[in-house]
């Protein structure tokens, strides 16, 4: 087939067909994606691009999967893993440039034992570079966003460009980064601080997630907090917690987490939040909105 003989020969990093999401998302569920590509560098990412667009297939980019609910059907045309050939870190001054692969919780690491401030927040949340900038991600307090001084993008034309906080919009969990392009590189401005003491912080965070959160597959929050209260809250007030369908419960320890208690379809899963909302809805008048992004088709 003439589709797979180009993703071949374009493909150094390689590629597989019909790929379950399932093995590539923190929630354990999700369908198959037709074209699963784990590019090994930026070249590779541009003839991507550009393959995408003559072949007219449809490109969906995957960081580490963590934000994401693949529904059972999966994913039509090419899913792009941004993984380790994209995990570097790099100190310049009072900055750290990364790779867009690279895990949060190394960067905030990183950042402790250079003495560089601003990233302790992101200690233990489980995403990659890419999906936090794209998600604006961000714990007690603090988001990534500000921290931005440069983004680097592979374009929809296959290009590299080089935005700047100007070109840059960030909001609560989401930013304007979302479908510009794929995120291969940025560029974080951090302040002086002691070691010790930032090594310190981050394992508080660290202990602090592991008394919150559970341990079982989730995606983290599954609503964005409305104004005013924490959609956990909401929930458990409106009788959320220990709620099931299928093997997909809402967390007994975060009303808003739902977890995998052992092979829940992403069907589960989506029913699940939607009966939340509906309850949240009758309860209190306010309508959830999802943090997790809902992909891909129906089976
Ligand atoms: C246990 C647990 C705890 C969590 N705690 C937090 C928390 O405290 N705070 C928080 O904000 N989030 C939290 N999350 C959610 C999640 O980790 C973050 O949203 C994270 O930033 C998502 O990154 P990712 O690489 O997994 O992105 P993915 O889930 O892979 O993708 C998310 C979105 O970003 C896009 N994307 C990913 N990489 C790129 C790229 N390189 N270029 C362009 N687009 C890209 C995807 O297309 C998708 O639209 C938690 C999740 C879990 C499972």
């Amino acid at each position: 087939m003439k589709l797979e003989q180009e993703l071949g020969r374009i493909m150094r990093g390689g590629y597989k067909k019909n790929e379950p999401m399932s093995l590539h998302t923190s929630w354990r569920a999700g369908g198959p994606a037709d074209y699963y590509l784990f590019p090994a560098d930026r070249d590779e990412l541009k003839e991507i691009v550009r393959f995408q667009k003559r072949a007219g297939l449809p490109l969906f980019v995957l960081g580490n999967g963590t934000n994401l609910l693949v529904r059972d059907g999966g994913i039509r045309g090419l899913v792009v893993h941004i993984g380790e050939p994209f995990s570097y870190i790099c100190r310049e001054g009072e900055m750290l440039r990364a790779g867009s692969g690279t895990p949060l919780t190394l960067l905030a690491q990183r950042a402790a034992e250079e003495g560089l401030r601003g990233l302790g927040f992101a200690a233990g949340i489980p995403g990659s570079l890419g999906g936090a900038l794209v998600m604006n991600a961000g714990a007690f307090g603090s988001y990534i966003g500000p921290l931005v001084a440069e983004v680097s993008i592979i374009s929809p034309g296959g290009e590299q460009v080089r935005l700047v906080p100007e070109d840059i919009v960030f909001g609560y969990r989401q930013s304007n980064l979302s479908g510009r392009g794929i995120i291969v590189e940025a560029l974080l401005k951090l302040e002086e601080g002691d070691p010790e003491t930032l090594k310190r912080e981050v394992e508080r965070y660290h202990a602090e997630r592991r008394r919150r959160h559970p341990t079982l597959p989730s995606a983290g929050s599954v609503f964005r907090n409305p104004p005013g209260n924490p959609a956990g809250r909401l929930i458990e007030a409106a009788g959320g917690k220990g709620l099931s369908i299928g093997a997909a419960r809402v967390s007994e320890k975060h009303a808003n987490f739902i977890v995998n208690t052992g092979g829940a379809s992403a069907r589960d899963i989506e029913s699940l939040i939607e009966l939340i909302r509906q309850r949240v809805k009758d309860k209190f008048g306010v309508e959830l909105e999802t943090e997790v992004r809902i992909v891909g088709e129906e089976r």
